[in-house]
């Protein structure tokens, strides 16, 4: 790895990033060169490390993080960065591109997040981890800690500092997470039929069952038998909202909403933030998806 950020730094176009060739200093600007590989990563590596870290993303605002592509410059970048931030067995272009380039550097959320629920695989190949633990706020206050703690190992000077703003970030998490329990503990109906199976840590945090169209990832196709068994779910449950998402295609939940007669309304799994986001960050995003779920589940 040393070779490589020496090669790196080597290109003036470079300079601001990290040149000390050894692991652990600060960059050039002082602030600590931290990669995290999708949105919930990066917004929880920015508020926690403050101004004393730069963060870039992999995976770019409004692009589909399940099937990510890294060109060589994104990998490049990755040699020169002190903290790679990423969650093992969710973007396999990242895993090969840590392996290779950032294993000093590299900081697997997935412990932390604890990814206990699996769900069939895409294309039919056995059970997969679910990777989506950001939307349980909960699992999400486990990894915010676990990022302080790395920040504070990599970057003693400001350790304090770190460790602060994880703890004040875990407390705006678990208020979340108090406003979810409030706010889903008397519904109706507590089916809930989603487009890609983004929302299973969620559901189960707040009592809900999990019905979804596609798999794990947004892209799979599901067949017609998949979609008739689900209008008969819809149907038998009395369920009057069906959920798609923000960067998936409506298509699928709407031929559903179609057959069955039930509403179609939008979550968003919070994989990354534009223009059309219903927030300006997760927090936001999340405590919109609160109010759309309490529409479409009918709570009280
Ligand atoms: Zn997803």
């Amino acid at each position: 790895m040393k070779r490589v950020v020496l090669a790196l730094c080597s290109a003036a176009v470079l300079a601001l990033t990290a040149c000390s060739g050894a692991g652990g200093s600060a960059s050039a600007d002082g602030r600590l060169a931290v990669t995290a590989s999708f949105y919930p990563l990066q917004w929880a590596a920015e508020q926690v490390g403050g101004d004393h870290v730069t963060v870039t993303s992999l995976t770019r605002p409004g692009a589909e993080p399940h099937d990510l592509e890294l060109t060589p410059k994104d990998v490049g970048a990755l040699g020169s960065s002190q903290v790679v931030v990423y969650l093992s067995g969710f973007q396999p272009a990242v895993d090969d591109a840590v392996r290779s380039q950032a294993q000093d550097a590299a900081f697997d959320v997935a412990p932390a997040a604890d990814l206990s629920i699996t769900a069939a695989a895409d294309g039919g190949a056995g059970t997969a981890r679910d990777p989506h633990f950001w939307l349980d706020p909960v699992r999400f206050e486990k990894v915010v800690t676990a990022i302080g703690e790395r920040f504070a190992t990599v970057d003693p000077a400001h350790a304090a500092e770190y460790r602060a703003h994880a703890a004040a970030l875990v407390e705006r998490l678990a208020a979340l997470d108090q406003k979810f329990r409030t706010g889903l503990a008397s519904c109706r109906s507590n089916e809930l039929v989603t487009g890609h199976v983004a929302f299973a840590y969620l559901a189960q945090r707040y009592g809900l069952s999990q019905e979804g169209i596609a798999g794990l990832s947004p892209e799979a196709e599901p067949d017609a038998a998949t979609l008739r068994d689900l209008a008969a779910y819809v149907q038998q449950h009395g369920v009057t909202t069906v959920y798609t998402e923000t960067l998936a295609s409506p298509a699928l939940v709407e031929t559903l909403a179609r057959e069955t007669g039930a509403k179609v309304a939008v979550l968003d799994p919070v994989e990354g933030i534009t223009s059309a986001s219903q927030g300006g960050d997760y927090l936001e995003v999340m405590r919109s998806n609160l109010e759309t779920l309490r529409a479409g589940q009918e709570c009280r």
